[in-house]
């Protein structure tokens, strides 16, 4: 079995080292015997191919890096969009979650999304930062992280990620944080979001091996000791219950 990893301008969106997701994919596949190979879209290249990608991966940026990847992004917009509605699995933190909905309102400007999400985003007043625990219906383990954005996200009828049980989230007042579409995790939670909840990162690489190999069933389990006790620590620490 082999899984393909196409992480979209590891140049540009890289905020808090959000690529530090895909080598926690490519080693949690790797320790299972299960090939893992990634390729990188920059801004240097001229067009990416998505027909043997299985996991897509958007990180997150400033407003400015959002604004040229968002340029580039739209020349692919009907290719996501069929690849997402076909069940690939898409991974977008922050300014890549906010890049898959209609648009971002900014003060003087409205960057145009790609649309693959029904929601919408539009810039606050005051930066929403700081820790954050989740609780999502799909996976046993609180999801924990860290968020800092202006943006406000407004999901309408889409599933959060999960139940915002300490933080801030999509929009601070709903206490509904991300989104979970089809194969999509859209999210806020910043940099070392996989390596902090394993379950979450084997939830994906699940989804894309079931779709790539339909008789796939689960993934060996790992030692997750480690990133257990650290998840664990962060749930402990902000929220007890
Ligand atoms: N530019 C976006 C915001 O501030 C996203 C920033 C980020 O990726 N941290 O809302």
């Amino acid at each position: 079995m082999k899984i393909k990893i196409l992480h979209l301008y590891p140049d540009l969106l890289n905020l808090y080292g959000d690529k530090g997701n895909i080598e926690c994919m490519r080693m949690r596949l790797v320790w299972r015997g299960i090939d893992a190979e990634v390729v990188k879209y920059t801004c240097e290249d001229t067009g990416f191919d998505l027909s043997d990608i299985d996991i897509v991966f958007v990180g997150g940026g400033s407003d400015r890096e959002q604004k040229i990847v968002c340029h580039r992004l739209l020349e692919h917009k009907k290719d996501l969009q069929e690849y997402v509605e076909n069940g690939g699995a898409l991974v977008a933190v922050c300014g890549g979650y906010q890049l898959l909905g209609k648009y971002y309102k900014l003060e003087d400007e409205t960057i145009e999304g790609l649309d693959i999400l029904d929601i919408y985003t539009e810039q606050g007043k005051k930066r929403l930062i700081g820790n954050i625990v989740l609780k999502s219906d799909f996976i046993d383990q609180k999801i924990v992280g860290f968020e800092n954005h202006g943006g406000r996200t407004y999901i309408g009828k889409h599933m959060p990620l999960g139940k915002v049980l300490y933080g801030y989230g999509n929009e601070e007042k709903s206490g509904a944080e991300g989104v979970i579409y089809k194969n999509v995790i859209a999210t806020y939670l910043h940099g070392p979001l996989f390596p902090k909840n394993p379950q979450l990162c084997d939830y994906v690489l699940t989804a894309a091996l079931k779709k790539k190999y339909p008789d796939f069933t689960e993934l060996a389990p790992l030692d997750d000791s480690l990133e257990n006790t650290a998840n664990k620590y962060i749930v402990d620490r902000f929220k007890s219950d």
